[in-house]
C-alpha cells in the first residue's frame, strides 16, 4: 500500500495525498464517524486505489467518540438493533457488545468489520453476542487475520462452544480471547474499569476514564451509580417504562432514584424494549422527578464526541 499523507481535515471531508508516485495526487475521501479515519475512497482519479478500497490513516483527534450501533434489546425494532457501542479515540477502536445487527450498523457507520479488531463483552445474553461469530467470519472473508474478544468469565467457553457448533470457522483467523473480572485493565489501548452489575447473568459495566461509562444490562442501584459518577457520558440500560413489572433491568423511576444527586455530564438511555416507544416524555419526567441532570434517549448510529 502506498504511504499516504493527510491534510485538510475538515468536519466531514478529508484529502489524502498519495505519496511514492511520480506526482502527488489528491484523492477525496469521506472520513467515517471515527477519530481513526478509516477512509472510504469515493473517487480515484489517479487509479492508485480501486474504488471502494479501504485505507487506514492516522489522523489524531483529541476527542473520544462514542457511537451507538444498537440501542435496542432482545426485541429489536426496525429503528433499534441489538446492543453495540463503538468507542474510538486517536486511532483506537473497541466495540462493546455485538448483538444482532451490529455488522450492518458497523457498515453504516463507515467503520466496517475491518475497523474492529477488539470486542469487549458486558455479558453473554444473545442480544449482546449474536453477531460475534458473523463478525469473525466477515473479518476472515475480508482478509483480516485477527480478532480479540474480551469479556467476563465464561467468554472462553462461549467462543469454544460457538466454534464447536460452526466447526468450519475454527482457525480461520487468530482469535484471542481474554477473560476479565471487576477492576482495572487495558483493552485496545484504553484504560478500562469494570464493575459487576445486577442482572440475570454475570455482567460487567465498563468505564473509560472520566469520559464514558456503559452500564451493560443491569438494575439501577447505588453501587453502579457510584461507579458512573463523574463520567461525562453515561449510557444506561432503561429497558422498560414505569408500570412494567421487571427485574434485572431498570425502569425510569428506579433509575432516577439511583442517579439522584449524582454528578454526571449527560445520561443516554439505551437497551430500549418496544414498550418504551411513545413513552419517552413520560420516562424522562419519571427520571426527572429524582434526578435533575441531562437525560436523553440514545438512537442507533448516533455519535457523541467527548473532550
Ligand atoms: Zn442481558
Ligand atoms: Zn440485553
Amino acid at each position: 500500500m502506498p504511504s499516504i499523507d493527510t491534510d485538510d481535515v475538515a468536519s466531514n471531508r478529508l484529502n489524502l495525498r498519495v505519496l511514492g508516485t511520480e506526482s502527488e495526487h489528491l484523492l477525496t475521501a469521506k472520513p467515517v464517524a471515527s477519530s481513526s479515519v478509516v477512509a472510504v475512497i469515493r473517487s480515484d482519479p489517479t487509479g492508485a486505489f480501486a474504488r471502494g478500497t479501504l485505507i487506514g490513516a492516522d489522523v489524531p483527534l483529541q476527542r473520544m467518540r462514542v457511537t451507538f450501533l444498537g440501542t435496542g434489546s432482545a426485541l429489536p425494532t426496525g429503528e433499534r438493533f441489538q446492543a453495540g457501542i463503538l468507542v474510538q479515540e486517536d486511532g483506537r477502536t473497541v466495540l462493546i457488545d455485538c448483538g444482532a445487527g451490529a455488522l450492518q450498523r458497523l457498515q453504516q457507520s463507515g467503520v466496517g468489520y475491518e475497523g474492529v479488531s477488539t470486542v469487549l463483552l458486558t455479558h453473554h445474553h444473545l442480544d449482546h453476542v449474536s453477531d460475534l461469530l458473523p463478525l469473525v467470519k466477515a473479518r476472515w472473508l475480508a482478509g483480516e487475520d485477527h480478532l480479540e474478544v474480551v469479556g467476563p468469565q465464561g467468554t472462553k467457553a462461549l467462543l469454544d462452544d460457538l466454534l464447536a457448533v460452526h466447526e468450519y470457522m475454527q482457525d480461520k483467523i487468530d482469535l484471542q480471547v481474554r477473560e476479565v473480572v471487576p477492576g482495572e485493565f487495558s483493552v485496545a489501548g484504553f484504560d478500562v474499569s469494570a464493575y459487576e452489575t445486577r442482572h440475570s447473568l454475570p455482567c460487567l459495566a465498563y468505564r473509560f476514564d472520566d469520559r464514558f461509562t456503559f452500564s451493560g444490562d443491569s438494575e439501577a442501584f447505588e453501587g453502579l451509580a457510584n461507579f458512573a459518577e463523574g463520567s461525562a457520558i453515561l449510557a444506561h440500560d432503561c429497558s422498560f417504562p414505569d408500570g412494567v413489572d421487571v427485574s434485572n433491568h431498570p425502569t425510569p423511576d428506579s433509575l432516577g432514584r439511583a442517579l439522584a444527586g449524582r454528578e454526571i455530564g449527560r445520561v443516554y438511555l439505551t437497551h430500549l424494549y418496544p414498550h418504551t416507544e411513545g413513552q419517552h416524555e413520560e420516562m424522562l419526567e419519571s427520571i426527572g422527578a429524582h434526578y435533575d441532570g441531562d437525560v436523553r434517549f440514545a438512537e442507533d448510529l448516533q455519535t457523541i464526541s467527548i473532550e
